[in-house]
């Protein structure tokens, strides 16, 4: 049990002979004592970094994943090529599991769902077995391309092009440091969408998650620290709402854009981009919902003290008369808190139903897009 109550099922826990791989990545970066890191090898880092970290951010992320702007066939096998070279398995496994977390975001059924503590969000959802399949009816706009299928099903194949490139170039250090330390570096910044950006930074807009705006991470990630914002309007290309909000990412969009291979680049419209916000005095029902949680784990928890049972009973003989107090008090927060959770979870479907019809009947009534 984690701090907020929650059971790990047996298909949540790590499984380490299938995670060893990814473990094993890590530990081989050590390597790079033995081997040296020549100019050659940080060349190759950097390329592969920041040109992976583009792949991941521009293709997996805002076109498998939100469709938020154009491609054509050839520069889309291209993003899910080079995707692919990042060693997070294929795009059509990343984008149904990134629409998942979207369409699920902070509930049971998010596959990351911060509110499963850090370490789940980070990683320990890729390390169990439980999301090793991908959801095809989640992703059917782009599991119609054989060649996506394919790159899916064979996904050792892109990374493993970029491992020997980078091995035939800069030697055992440019694979070593080059290729798996860019790598390593180039997982946990993503995981750190998952993890970091619903814990640290701001919350300009109230949606029904914990997402946040960093600047650091969107210095680190090519523009995907603006995670709040991208929570509250998914359709936007552009995650740095304005021109201070670092977005490389968009800005090579658009340069792809303006030499004809990328179209119908999304923006955020101006009325969405001041509407909902927090400082507005806007309800942050994400928030709200994680407070909510919070306060009934630790309900939860006052009558949590790990006794055995011959403890328990040795207290009971101590002061048979206090024993049965606690008992009844246990129960009567049992009880309250269980009225109260129900209470609460109807108000919220309300509100939440409530916020979904006055978008419908703006949209209807034409004051929105
Ligand atoms: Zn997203
Ligand atoms: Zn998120």
């Amino acid at each position: 049990m984690n701090l907020h109550g929650i059971e790990r099922a047996p298909e949540e826990r790590v499984n380490w002979k299938t995670s060893f791989p990814f473990l094993l990545l890590h530990a081989l970066v050590l390597l790079s004592f033995v081997t040296g890191v020549t100019p050659t090898a940080i060349a190759i880092f950097l390329v592969l970094f920041w040109g992976r970290m583009f792949f991941i951010t521009a293709g997996y992320h805002r076109y498998f994943s939100h469709r938020s702007y154009k491609l054509g066939r050839g520069m889309q096998f291209v993003m899910a090529f080079g995707g692919g070279m990042a060693a997070q398995k294929g795009a059509l496994w990343w984008a149904s599991h990134h629409r998942n977390h979207h369409r699920y975001s902070d509930t049971e059924l998010d596959l990351h769902s911060p509110q499963k503590g850090f370490w789940w969000s980070h990683v320990g959802w890729i390390l169990c077995d439980k999301n090793n399949a991908w959801d095809e009816d989640g992703i059917r706009d782009f599991a119609k391309f054989p060649e996506l299928r394919f790159l899916t099903k064979h996904d050792w194949i892109p990374p493993w092009t970029a491992g020997v490139a980078a091995y035939l170039i800069g030697g055992w250090s440019g694979l070593v440091f080059g290729f798996l330390g860019s790598t390593v570096l180039l997982w946990h910044s993503t995981f750190f969408i998952n993890s970091l950006a619903h814990v640290m930074g701001r919350r300009r807009y109230a949606t029904t998650d914990t997402s946040r705006n960093s600047a650091l991470l969107a210095v680190l990630t090519m523009g995907e620290g603006w995670h709040n914002n991208h929570h509250y309007y998914q359709a936007s290309c552009r995650q740095g709402f304005y021109w201070w909000e670092w977005d490389p990412s968009y800005y090579v969009i658009r340069v792809l854009g303006f030499v004809g291979l990328a179209k119908d680049i999304k923006e955020p419209p101006l009325r969405v981009k001041t509407a909902a916000r927090v400082r507005d005095g806007q309800f942050d029902m994400g928030m709200f919902k994680n407070y909510w949680a919070k306060a009934g784990a630790a309900l939860h928890n006052v009558r949590l003290h790990h006794r055995s049972d011959d403890e328990t009973a040795a207290l009971a003989d101590a002061d048979p008369e206090l024993a049965t107090r606690r008992e009844e008090l246990e129960e009567l927060i049992a009880r309250n808190r269980a009225a109260l959770a129900e209470h609460v979870a109807h108000a919220m479907a309300a509100a939440e139903e409530l916020g979904r019809l006055t978008r419908r009947q703006e949209r209807q009534a034409g004051v929105v897009d």
